[in-house]
C-alpha cells in the first residue's frame, strides 16, 4: 500500500518531468514495490518497463516513449577494435542510446589513447587489449561481440581472430578488400559457430527502412528507375583510404557501396548486369593508387535500372531517389550519419504534392548495434550477415571489371528475394512486403 505521504507526492508529481515521475508511471511491476523503492536493484526491475498515458489530442503525434533499456547486466557486451574516427566520434557515443548493447572492452594499437578512452567510458584496464592480445578476449565473458572498426584490409584478420576467440562479430563495411577474404571471414565464423554481421547502418536507419517498406508495398507504382549518389571530397593524400593495399579501392568500396547496398536492400532483388566507368583527375596525388569517381548502372530482373555514382573528388552529396509510375520518393542525405529527409511526390487532386515525412530522430548506430545484440541473445541470423557483404564484394569486382574492359558484365541470376539477408528486425520495418 502507498502511504498517505506517497499518495500525495504521486498526485503532485503526475504529469511533471523528472526522474521521480518514473517511479510512479505505469510499471510492469506492482506500484507498491515502486512506491517503496529508493535505490533500484538491477535484478528487481529486470523485464520492467515504464510508460506514460498520452496527454496530447489525437490529432498530435504521440511523444517518444521512454526507451526502457535492458538493465546493464543483461545487455550484450561489445568490444570495439580500432579507436579511430568512426569508433570515437560515432560508435562509442551511440552505446549511450542502445537498449540491448553496451561497451565492455576496447582493442587498440595505441595504449595511451586507449587509457584515456577507457577512463571516459568506464572500461576496466583488464578489458583493454592490444591487437596481439586479442586471443585473450576468450577469457572475458563480459564481451560477447567484437566490433571491428579497422581500415578495410585489416578486417579479415581481426574477424578471424575474434571468431577463434569464441566471439560473435560485427564488422564495418566494406566487409573486406576482395571476394576471397570475405569468404574466409564467413568460413571462420561458421567453423567457430559464431554470428557475423556487416555494419550496413542504412538498413537500420528509419527513413531508409520506411522508403523500402513503401516502395515494396506498391505505393510508388511500378518502380523503374533509381538514382543514388554518394560523393565527398578527400583531403590528405597519405591517409589509408588513398592507399590501395589498405583500402582495397577508392570511392567505390567506401562510399559507392552505400548506393549499391541501399538499392539492393530496397528492391530485395539482385542485379543481373552492370556497366561502369571510372574517372580520376590527372596528376592528383590523391588518386595515384585509387579511383576518384565511379559511375555504374545496375540492371535488375524486374527491369529496374539503378544509376549509381560515387566520388572522392566532389563536394558532398548523399541522395537516393526512387521513381515509380505513380509517385516518386527521395531521401536527402540518405547515407549520412544524421539529417535524413524523406520526401514523397505524387498527384493530389489538381495539385502535385511533395510531402515530407517526419519520422523523428533515431541514432542508426545504436539501432544497428541493438540489432546485433538481439540476434546474439535470441540466436537469430542478422539482417545483414557476412553473405550480404560477400555479395557486395562480388558486385564491386564486376563493377571494376566493367570499367576496365569498357563492357557490360553479366551477373548470376538470383531469384530468391532478399537472398543474402536474415529476417528483418522485430522492432523495425526493414524490408516490408
Ligand atoms: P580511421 O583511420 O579514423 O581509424 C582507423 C583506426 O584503425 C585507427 O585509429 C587505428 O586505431 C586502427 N589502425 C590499426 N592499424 C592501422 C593502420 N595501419 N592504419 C590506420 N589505422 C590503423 O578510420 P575510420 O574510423 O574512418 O574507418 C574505420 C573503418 O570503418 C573502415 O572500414 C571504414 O570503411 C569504416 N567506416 C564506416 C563508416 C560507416 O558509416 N559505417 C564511416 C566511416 C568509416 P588505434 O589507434 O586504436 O589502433
Amino acid at each position: 500500500m502507498l502511504s498517505d505521504f506517497d499518495e500525495k507526492r504521486r498526485q503532485l508529481l503526475t504529469g511533471s518531468v523528472g526522474i521521480a515521475t518514473s517511479l510512479y508511471a505505469t510499471y510492469g511491476m506492482a506500484a507498491t514495490e515502486a512506491g517503496s523503492a529508493t535505490a533500484v536493484d538491477e535484478g528487481e526491475v529486470a523485464g520492467g518497463t515504464v510508460s506514460f498515458p498520452a496527454i496530447d489530442a489525437p490529432t498530435e503525434l504521440p511523444g517518444n516513449s521512454p526507451p526502457n533499456p535492458d538493465v546493464p547486466g543483461q545487455r550484450v557486451g561489445f568490444a570495439v577494435v580500432g579507436l579511430g574516427r568512426l569508433a570515437l566520434q560515432n560508435i562509442l557515443p551511440a552505446f549511450g542510446q542502445c537498449k540491448h548493447a553496451r561497451l565492455t572492452g576496447l582493442v587498440s594499437g595505441d595504449s595511451e589513447k586507449m587509457r584515456v578512452i577507457a577512463s571516459q567510458y568506464g572500461i576496466p584496464r583488464e578489458a583493454c587489449y592490444s591487437y596481439k592480445e586479442m586471443a585473450r578476449l576468450r577469457n572475458n565473458a563480459a564481451v560477447q561481440v567484437v566490433y571491428v572498426v579497422l581500415p578495410n584490409a585489416l578486417h579479415r584478420d581481426a574477424v578471424v581472430q575474434a571468431a577463434q576467440a569464441g566471439k560473435h562479430v560485427l564488422c564495418e563495411k566494406p566487409m573486406a578488400v576482395n571476394v576471397d577474404e570475405a569468404r574466409e571471414m564467413i568460413d571462420a565464423c561458421r567453423v567457430a559457430d559464431r554470428k557475423l554481421m556487416i555494419a550496413y547502418r542504412c538498413q537500420y536507419e528509419v527513413n531508409n527502412q520506411e522508403l523500402a517498406k513503401r516502395a515494396r508495398s506498391g505505393e510508388l507504382g511500378d518502380i523503374q528507375l533509381i538514382d543514388a549518389i554518394n560523393t565527398q571530397n578527400q583531403g590528405d593524400p597519405t591517409q589509408w583510404r588513398q592507399i590501395k593495399k589498405l583500402a582495397g579501392g577508392g570511392s567505390l568500396p567506401d562510399v559507392g557501396l552505400y548506393c549499391l547496398n541501399t538499392t539492393r536492400a530496397l528492391l530485395g532483388e539482385e542485379p543481373i548486369e552492370v556497366i561502369a566507368r571510372i574517372q580520376s583527375p590527372e596528376h592528383d596525388p590523391r588518386f595515384k593508387e585509387v579511383e576518384a569517381t565511379v559511375s555504374f548502372v545496375l540492371r535488375f530482373p524486374s527491369g529496374v535500372l539503378a544509376n549509381c555514382a560515387s566520388s572522392y573528388s566532389l563536394h558532398e552529396k548523399r541522395n537516393f531517389r526512387v521513381l515509380g509510375s505513380k509517385a516518386s520518393a527521395e531521401i536527402a542525405n540518405a547515407f549520412g550519419y544524421e539529417g535524413q529527409k524523406l520526401y514523397l511526390s505524387r498527384r493530389d487532386g489538381e495539385s502535385e504534392a511533395r510531402i515530407e515525412l517526419n519520422l523523428g530522430v533515431k541514432n542508426q548506430f545504436s539501432l544497428e548495434m541493438d540489432h546485433m545484440a538481439l540476434c546474439v541473445r535470441n540466436n537469430v541470423e542478422p539482417r545483414t550477415p557476412g553473405e550480404e557483404g560477400l555479395q557486395d564484394q562480388m558486385l564491386m569486382a564486376a563493377i571494376y571489371q566493367s570499367a576496365e574492359t569498357g563492357k557490360p558484365v553479366s551477373l548470376p541470376v538470383v531469384t530468391r528475394r532478399d537472398a543474402f539477408r536474415g529476417p528483418p528486425p522485430d522492432d523495425g520495418p526493414v524490408g516490408g512486403g
